[in-house]
Parts: C-alpha cells; sequence; structure tokens
C-alpha cells in the first residue's frame, strides 16, 4: 500500500499543457509468495489477477493476490451472466429518495436508485453497477432506468407537481455512449415528459475524459432544460477547472463529509468551504447523507439548499413517494419547527 501511494503521489498529478490538464491513472496488481516452487509464469499470472480487479473496481487501485480473488472474478462472472437476463426477467425495480429544500420545507426532487430481486436477495447497486459498467451491460440498463425514472416523474406531474425534479444518476460509460443524447431526448418525447423534470447525475471523473466531446453533450442537455448535477462532490479529482467550464446547476456534497460531522470540525471546514465555493459560482447544493439533526442544523446555517437522507426518508417505492409527497405539507411543519426549536 505504501508502495503504491508513493508511484500514485509521483504519476498521478496533472500534466500541464496548451491544450489543457492530462492526468494518468495507475492500477497496481501484486502477488507475493514465499513458495520456491511457483514458477515465474505462475506468479505473473496471478499478479495479472490481482491486477485486473484493480482495473475493474473504481475505489481501489491496487489488489494483493489471494486464491479467495479467483472465486471472486468467477461469481462476477456468473453475476454478470444473470444480469443479463435481469430486465427480461422483471428482477429490476427502481427506489425514489426525497429531497427536501430546507428554506421551503417542500420536497423538490427525488433521486432515482436501482435495486435487483435476485432470487430471495436484494442486491445492492453498488455491487452490479460496477459489473454492469465492465461487461457494457449498464448501457440497456441504464436506458431502462431511465425510461422508469421518466414515467414516474411523468406520473408526478400529472398529479400537479409540475416543479417536481426526478434525478438520475448516469454512469460514466453510458454517458460516452455516442448515442446518449438521443437517446435521452427520444425517452423524453415518448413518456411526454417536460425536461425541466429530469435531472441526470453524473461524477467529477467523467469531466476528466474527453473534455470536448464531455462539453459537447452536456450542452445539448443543458440547452434541452435537463439539470445536471454533480454526484458525490468531493471525492475525485483535485483539479476544479471543469467547474467554469461545464454548465453545472448542482453539487451533491458527498456524504462521507456529512456521516460524521457532527463530531468532526475537519468534515465541518470542508461541507463549509464546498458550499461557500458552489455559492459563489452560483450553483445550488444538496448534502447527501443527512442522517442526523444536527447535520440538518449545521447545513441550514451554511444556507445548503436541499438536503437527503435517512433523517427525511429512506429510498422507498414510488406508491410511498406518493404518500409521502401528500403529507409533505404536515411534515414540513415539523421540519421547520424542530429545527428552530435548537
Ligand atoms: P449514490 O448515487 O451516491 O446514491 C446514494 C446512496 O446513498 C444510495 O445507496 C442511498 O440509498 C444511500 N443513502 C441515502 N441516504 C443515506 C443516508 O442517510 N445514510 C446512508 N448511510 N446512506 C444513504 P444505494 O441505493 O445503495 O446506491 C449506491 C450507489 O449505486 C449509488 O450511489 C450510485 O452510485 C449507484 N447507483 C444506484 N442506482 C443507480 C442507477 O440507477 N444508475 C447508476 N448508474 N448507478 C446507480
Ligand atoms: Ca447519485
Ligand atoms: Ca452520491
Amino acid at each position: 500500500e505504501k508502495l503504491t501511494n508513493t508511484i500514485t503521489d509521483v504519476a498521478e498529478k496533472a500534466i500541464t499543457t496548451d491544450n489543457g490538464e492530462f492526468f494518468v491513472e495507475l492500477d497496481f496488481g501484486y502477488n507475493v509468495s514465499s513458495n520456491q516452487k511457483d514458477d515465474r509464469n505462475t506468479l505473473l499470472k496471478n499478479a495479472h489477477v490481482a491486477l485486473s480487479l484493480a482495473c475493474n473496481d473504481a475505489h481501489k487501485n491496487f489488489y494483493l493476490y489471494q486464491p479467495v480473488l479467483i472465486e471472486e472474478i468467477q461469481r462476477n462472472a456468473q453475476l454478470i451472466d444473470k444480469l443479463r437476463y435481469a430486465i427480461g426477467k422483471n428482477e429490476l425495480f427502481l427506489v425514489f429518495q426525497p429531497q427536501l429544500n430546507l428554506e421551503s420545507g417542500q420536497v423538490t426532487g427525488i433521486e432515482t436508485l436501482v435495486r435487483w430481486q435476485h432470487g430471495d436477495n436484494v442486491i445492492s447497486p453498488a455491487e452490479f453497477i460496477p459489473l454492469a459498467e465492465q461487461s457494457g451491460l449498464i448501457v440497456p440498463i441504464g436506458e431502462w432506468i431511465l425510461k422508469k425514472a421518466s414515467v414516474f416523474a411523468k406520473r408526478l406531474v400529472d398529479l400537479g407537481y409540475s416543479d417536481i425534479v426526478v434525478a438520475v444518476n448516469v454512469s460514466p460509460r453510458q454517458f460516452s455512449h455516442p448515442m446518449f443524447c438521443q437517446m435521452v431526448q427520444q425517452t423524453l418525447l415518448e413518456v411526454g415528459l417536460p425536461a425541466k423534470n429530469l435531472e441526470l447525475e453524473v461524477t467529477e471523473g467523467v469531466f476528466m475524459r474527453n473534455e470536448e466531446s464531455t462539453l459537447d453533450v452536456l450542452n445539448h442537455l443543458k440547452s434541452i432544460g435537463i439539470h445536471l448535477s454533480i454526484d458525490d462532490f468531493g471525492t475525485g479529482y483535485s483539479s476544479l477547472s471543469y467547474l467554469k467550464r461545464f454548465p453545472i446547476d448542482k453539487l451533491k456534497i458527498d456524504q462521507s463529509f456529512i456521516r460524521d460531522s457532527h463530531r468532526n470540525d475537519e468534515d465541518k471546514a470542508i461541507i463549509a468551504s464546498i458550499i461557500s465555493l458552489g455559492k459563489s459560482l452560483q450553483l445550488s447544493l444538496i448534502a447527501e447523507g443527512v442522517e442526523e439533526l444536527q447535520h440538518v442544523d449545521y447545513l441550514r446555517r451554511l444556507g445548503c439548499d436541499e438536503i437527503q437522507g435517512y433523517w427525511y426518508s429512506k429510498p422507498i417505492s414510488p406508491d410511498d413517494l406518493i404518500v409521502l409527497l401528500e403529507e409533505n405539507v404536515d411534515h414540513n411543519h415539523q421540519v421547520n419547527q424542530i429545527s428552530f426549536a435548537t
């Protein structure tokens, strides 16, 4: 781990050229053997196994070979096989998490989150979305998610929630697909959903690849009225220059900063700086993973626009969300009372 960090510190510095900034990303696979009988080929082959896992893991850039890794690779391959049929077998479903505006106490947005009912288990997207990305299945799956989320958004608009914004997560691989814009536009048209009721969430990583084509895609989406937000803000790259180049509406402050912020001053400082950065760039701000009343109060004091998290509501089914929206007015009073009392 130390060696990995030493090398990445040197190698992953931004390379600044006349044509912009460039980044190199490294992945590492290690294999250690105390067994004299292991031959060179086996050692190298197993290091490659570790490397392939590192390449496919968005959160970890190195793996040390262990025999169980082979099992993991096999399990992943089996899951990918089953995922191929998940849409056809009606195994995917969506849940929705409300986003609460701190000033008005109204639910102003909703994030779409996908689930996979596989046998008796519900598999988390944190597990299968990376596999869908790896295998390319994210393209049809992402299209299915966007369609279903748009149908739900249209249902809400028809119920009279005409300003509600439904957010959909878009993975990097989906985003760089040449037909992405067309697919989004086609979906809006088919469903009859106004573009202003749709938001797309992308992660910072998207801005670092193919800057020009990313800019074109974002400008196009923006020009038809779709909202754009940056997910997991603060965990990605250190360069912030993309914030001034890309047509972004909203920063989603990553939940890792919120989680312990009620007992951690560094987290508080980071949250305050992100909010002040966002405000000075006229971006709207939402905090994710808000679980504690102290979080709500702190964020409200800093002027954060919206919150999302278990404190207000877990992700819930479409029908439950409609009930929650109906009750929102009552809850709204509670939200304000609780906070004013503290
Ligand atoms: P994300 O986009 O950052 O989504 C927020 C995650 O935080 C969700 O996990 C949500 O259930 C969870 N969460 C919300 N409030 C709280 C809270 O107060 N406390 C805690 N501890 N967690 C909270 P989930 O649904 O398991 O999704 C995990 C990740 O999978 C998402 O992270 C997103 O990156 C990906 N994902 C989920 N749905 C989709 C999708 O439809 N398409 C794509 N491409 N990715 C998706
Ligand atoms: Ca998200
Ligand atoms: Ca997030």
